[in-house]
């Protein structure tokens, strides 16, 4: 549901007003919905070579229309009959092979000239190799240079268009599952409030799947904390991909646990997370229905805030035992376990708190920086069988959580990132089946913000 705020400046005469009087605009975002088109117009490609030529593949077995640089106004339209020209549904930038700064140049530039002919809701996706310590130094800064560009970019775009990229490991060419599953997430609705981002493809591992809209199919997947707010989405998300879901919740929750279970016709399961057996009490539950677990996701959270003049040990262990210790518990216990198949996917909640830090949460940073710190060890074990640990780190999500911040304070909070608004349960989710699936086994060990690109942190 998108704020009271957002829905009166998207259009009429609410619209003129905030633009007269110089608010926000923040517009309702293009999300996905099963069956429509990936992309509101035609891409334009900038670049050339083997690369382009497997993106603009990719893009016409999608039935997105390709436009390449070098078209008459650049591509960006192609008047027929007088006929207005569609906007462009996305500017993908292939800046795989520059090797100097002064490389950057010609594609950059061709890139902006279009800029102004991006459709709302447009996309903006720059593919390019990760900057490493073994570069020659002029080509780590010329690969480094394209985030300085692609985050300056996605802070100039309005009216909903994102930017954001894909960082190649030395030895994965563009063709590679994971590459072209993180283009046709990051072109889709299902990247609505990811901005300003990078995702890593470190491997050629993965596959793409056969039906790109239930990418999950015949998956066993389990979620904690999926009773209500973000861990609902998730649950309903995954479901709706193709996965069978175990639902973890405390007992207390038990009601609204069976409910979100009957809904998403998965089976429900009341624990609390921090007991000490919880490894093991998922995975039997999820080996005994279906015979094996594929997929699990760390989403259960609480906050206690204090400023820690204040802080308590209760206040501090809590958060720490539920937000982190819990996490790290059930991962050995599933890791120590021969009842895994190969493959495992585990995708854990952080916060763009735990990455800025934020005044009054030092627990719930130091939780949320955790698992940021496990997520990327767990993901060098996990390497050796195919595995993969990712983490989303939400900025501000629309929840009962964030319901109970003071409203002033709420309404600045929402608004501070380059989207204007606050995201939906549905965009973590969404982050979330993605990095759910075998599509991404080429990506571990990421942090995915979705924020809209918070001014707070990168
Ligand atoms: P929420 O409070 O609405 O839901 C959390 C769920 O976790 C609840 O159903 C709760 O019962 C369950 N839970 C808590 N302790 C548990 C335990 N010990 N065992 C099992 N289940 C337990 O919160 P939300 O807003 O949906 O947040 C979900 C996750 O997203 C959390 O990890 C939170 O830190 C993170 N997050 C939220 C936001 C936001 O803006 N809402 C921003 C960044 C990160």
């Amino acid at each position: 549901m998108t704020d009271t705020y957002t829905a009166f400046v998207s259009r009429g005469w609410g619209r003129d007003i905030a633009k007269r009087l110089g608010l926000p605009q923040p517009v309702e975002l293009r999300r996905y919905r099963p069956g429509a088109p990936l992309l509101p117009g035609p891409a334009l490609l900038v670049g050339s070579g083997p690369s382009a030529e497997a993106v603009a593949s990719a893009l016409t077995e999608w039935g997105v229309e390709v436009r390449r640089e070098g078209a008459p106004d650049g591509g960006a339209s192609r008047p027929d009959d007088g006929a207005k020209a569609p906007k462009l549904g996305a500017i993908i930038l292939m800046l795989e092979g520059i090797e100097r700064p002064e490389d950057l140049s010609a594609p950059v530039l061709a890139a902006g000239q279009a800029v102004r002919s991006l459709a709302p809701s447009g996309r903006v996706v720059t593919l390019s190799r990760r900057a490493s310590t073994q570069d020659e130094p002029a080509v780590a800064a010329a690969r480094q240079g394209v985030e300085g560009i692609l985050r300056s970019l996605a802070k100039e775009l309005r009216a909903g268009a994102t930017g954001n990229g894909i960082l190649l490991a030395e030895d994965v060419t563009a063709d590679a599952p994971s590459v072209i599953g993180a283009l046709r997430f990051l072109l889709s609705g299902r990247s609505a409030f990811v901005d300003g981002q990078f995702l890593t493809v470190g491997s050629s591992a993965g596959e793409l799947p056969s039906d790109p809209e239930r990418p999950l199919e015949g998956k066993i997947a389990v979620v904690t904390g999926a009773a209500r707010g973000i861990g609902a989405a998730i649950a309903r998300t995954l479901a709706r991909d193709g996965a069978k879901v175990v639902l973890v919740d405390v007992p207390a929750a038990g009601e609204s646990l069976a409910k979100v279970a009957n809904e998403v016709r998965g089976t429900a399961l009341q624990l609390d997370i921090t007991r000490q057996d919880a490894g093991e009490r998922i995975l039997a539950h999820a080996v005994g229905r279906y015979g094996r677990l594929d997929v699990v996701v760390h989403n259960a959270g609480i906050t206690r805030d204090k400023l820690l003049a204040n802080m308590d040990a209760a206040r501090w262990d809590s958060v720490i035992a539920v937000n982190l210790a819990a996490q790290l518990r059930i991962n050995e216990a599933l890791l120590g376990s021969d009842g895994l198949g190969e493959g495992l996917h585990i995708v854990s909640v952080s916060s763009t708190s735990g990455l800025a830090g934020n005044r009054g949460q030092t627990n719930y940073a130091a939780s949320k920086a955790g698992v940021v710190g496990m997520v990327r060890s767990t993901a060098a074990r996990l390497a050796a069988r195919g595995g993969t640990a990712n983490a989303v780190a939400p900025g501000f999500i629309e929840t009962e959580m964030t319901a109970r911040i003071p409203f002033a304070t709420r309404e600045v909070a929402r608004r501070l990132n380059s989207l204007q608004q606050g995201g939906q349960p549905q965009d973590v989710a969404e982050a979330i089946a993605f990095l759910a699936s075998d599509a991404a086994a080429g990506i571990t060990g990421n942090i995915l913000r979705v924020c809209g690109q918070n001014l707070v942190g990168q």
